[in-house]
């Protein structure tokens, strides 16, 4: 089983912001308020994610360590998925790479904590918590040198750290962020912070977008809102004239999920064929929502590509919406 969830683990935790990207997830699944994030070295020696989210009971601490336990789905309908994780691998597979920490407390219940190392879980103790949840994570791949040296330099990881809470960030604007950085000790340094938005949608994500990437684009970004044959496109698009020498600036999300899917950015990209040279990148926050059933999120355990039924459609919503709303905008 040891051996299981290390090969599984391979797949589901590459680098620091992978781990990061599936606690945060597991924190927003559990409805947390407020989420914080720190980390030491490029997450190489301590990632920790805080959350008030829902906690987990004592005696189901062992259970959550289980590789395919997860509370999230019955199994009936792989497709139909609301929630970030659905497959319970990620903290199996996180114990398997590195030493993990969970203290938890459930309303209810007394708080508790669990560790487990080399795949060895411990028994569960009394803890002393409030509420929520940290799950805390050193060492990764301590057990498992040729991983090791995969890794990048600190600061490549903690620049992948910063990407995947800031798409996350992007994701659920109604929920706050803090990302700090521990490596030189002490209460470390906020290096991203987002406080819960608020009012209706389009508010909560434009006050984000200013967050993260600067009230300039927000304040100039062009608003889209379209829909056809049951999908949905909305969020912000900028004006060509803030593009980017990279694709950082482009945030797409499938059904809430954070994605990087060749479809869409090819999309994106097509839709300012016409206003930007080859090495710009349009820059975007777009949210496509649609039934789960036409759009398959279940191609990799990091879920970041999306297989959507009808391609076609996908992509000549986000050409015509953009293009629409730039001529609207004068281009
Ligand atoms: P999955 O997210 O696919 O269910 P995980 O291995 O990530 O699998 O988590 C296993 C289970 O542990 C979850 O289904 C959930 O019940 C519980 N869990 C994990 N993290 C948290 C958290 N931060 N708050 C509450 N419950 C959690
Ligand atoms: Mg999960």
């Amino acid at each position: 089983d040891a051996a299981i969830n290390r090969i599984a683990a391979g797949e589901v935790v590459e680098r620091p912001a992978s781990a990061v990207k599936e606690l945060v997830e597991n924190a927003l699944d559990a409805g947390a308020g407020r989420i914080e994030v720190s980390y030491g070295v490029g997450g190489k020696t301590l990632i920790r994610v805080t959350d008030d989210g829902c906690g987990i009971a004592a005696d189901d601490l062992p259970l959550a360590l289980s590789r395919h336990a997860t509370s999230k789905i019955d199994g009936s309908d792989l497709l139909d998925i609301h929630t970030f994780g659905f497959r319970g691998e990620a903290l199996p597979s996180l114990g398997a790479v590195g030493r993990l920490k969970i203290t938890s407390r459930a309303q209810g219940h007394d708080a508790a904590s669990i560790t487990v190392e080399g795949g060895q879980m411990s028994a569960v103790k009394p803890a002393a918590l409030g509420g929520g949840t940290i799950v805390e994570l050193r060492d990764l791949f301590y057990a498992t040198p040729a991983r090791l040296k995969f890794m990048r330099t600190d600061r490549a990881e903690a620049q992948a750290i910063t990407d995947v809470v800031k798409r996350l960030a992007m994701a659920e604007p109604f929920v706050g962020f803090t990302l700090r950085d521990l490596t030189n000790g002490g209460e470390g340094r906020v290096t991203f912070r987002a406080d819960p938005e608020s009012g209706d949608l389009f508010d909560a994500l434009h006050g984000r977008l200013a967050r993260i990437l600067g009230a300039e684009f927000a304040d100039n970004a062009l608003r889209i809102d379209a829909t056809r044959e049951g999908l949905h496109l909305t969020g912000y698009a900028a004006l060509p004239t803030y593009s980017r020498g990279s694709a950082v600036a482009q945030y797409l999300f499938v059904n809430g999920r954070p994605v990087k899917d060749k479809l869409l950015v090819g999309a994106l990209r097509g839709a300012y064929f016409d206003f930007l040279s080859r090495d710009r990148h349009p820059a975007a926050a777009l949210f496509i929502e649609c039934d789960p059933h036409l759009v398959d999120v279940n191609v990799h355990p990091a879920k970041s590509e999306v297989r959507f039924r009808d391609p076609g459609l996908a992509r000549g919503l986000i050409v015509s919406a953009l293009r629409h709303a730039l001529a609207e905008a004068g281009h």
